[in-house]
């Protein structure tokens, strides 16, 4: 990714929104490095490309979003995750997130249930030399044969926290899941306490995402637009 960061147009306003970051409270120095690495510009489709490093939520076509940078740098950090660690992340999108998660040295492990949607992240990050496994799934049930896992990060908003992530969650480790109803959802940090699988769960700001569908998430049916969210904080 350095060859191409020499090169690449976007270096400054790339910067300008890692200095937007920090002025909204991101600390964490691996994310605020991996966000001013990642070119978010090539994850997001052409016409919106100047629009890329905006702090916003941008569609990714099939009634999807990329998330907010704001919103990707406030998961990452809560998810106190490091080089070497094992991250499944719910709901693959434009593959964005991944990135930031390879570029801070996690194998990362993802899943979509929109197969364009995966075709099309899969194809930017083989491209970038990213080395992650996906599948095409129902992500609420996230992936056993592969747990446990150093963190489980849901980018989609859920109606109550997925039980089978928590399952597939190390003693000690944390999933981060925007919670609450298909309108706004509450970002949680549930922490796995015991091999009894008891949890404790800290709660950040609101967030709007669009909604997980499946087995421990909403019906398919109902499919949200894209708004921006009162708050600003969309995912
Ligand atoms: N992380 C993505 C990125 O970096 O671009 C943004 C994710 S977008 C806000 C939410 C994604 O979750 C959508 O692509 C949607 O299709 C996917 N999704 C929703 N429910 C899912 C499920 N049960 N399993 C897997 N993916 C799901």
């Amino acid at each position: 990714m350095t060859k191409s960061r020499l090169l690449d147009r976007y270096s400054e306003t790339r910067d300008d929104m890692v200095r937007l970051l920090i002025d909204r409270g991101i600390t964490s120095p691996d994310v605020l490095h991996a966000m001013a690495q990642v070119e978010r510009h090539l994850f997001v489709p052409l016409p919106l490309r100047n629009h890329a490093y905006d702090d916003a939520a941008l569609p990714i076509g099939e009634g999807q979003t990329i998330s907010q940078p704001f919103t990707v740098a406030v998961m990452t950090e809560a998810l106190k995750v490091g080089n070497g660690d094992k991250v499944l992340e719910i709901g693959t999108g434009s593959g964005y997130q991944a990135a930031i998660l390879a570029a801070m040295g996690v194998r990362v492990f993802t899943i979509e249930r929109i197969p364009s949607l995966l075709k099309s992240a899969r194809s930017i990050l083989e491209n970038l030399g990213v080395r992650f496994l996906s599948k095409l799934s129902d992500g609420s049930m996230g992936w056993k044969e592969l747990s446990p896992f150093d963190g489980i990060l849901v980018t989609a908003g859920a109606p109550d926290i997925p039980k089978p992530l928590v399952e597939q969650l190390k003693v000690g480790k944390r999933l981060v899941v925007p919670v609450g109803s298909q309108d706004f959802q509450q970002m949680k940090v549930v922490t796995k306490i015991s091999d009894n699988n008891d949890f404790k769960v800290t709660e950040l700001a609101d967030f709007k995402f669009v909604p997980l569908i499946g087995k421990e998430g909403w019906p398919s049916g109902r499919s949200l637009g894209e708004g921006m969210s009162s708050n600003g904080r969309e995912g």
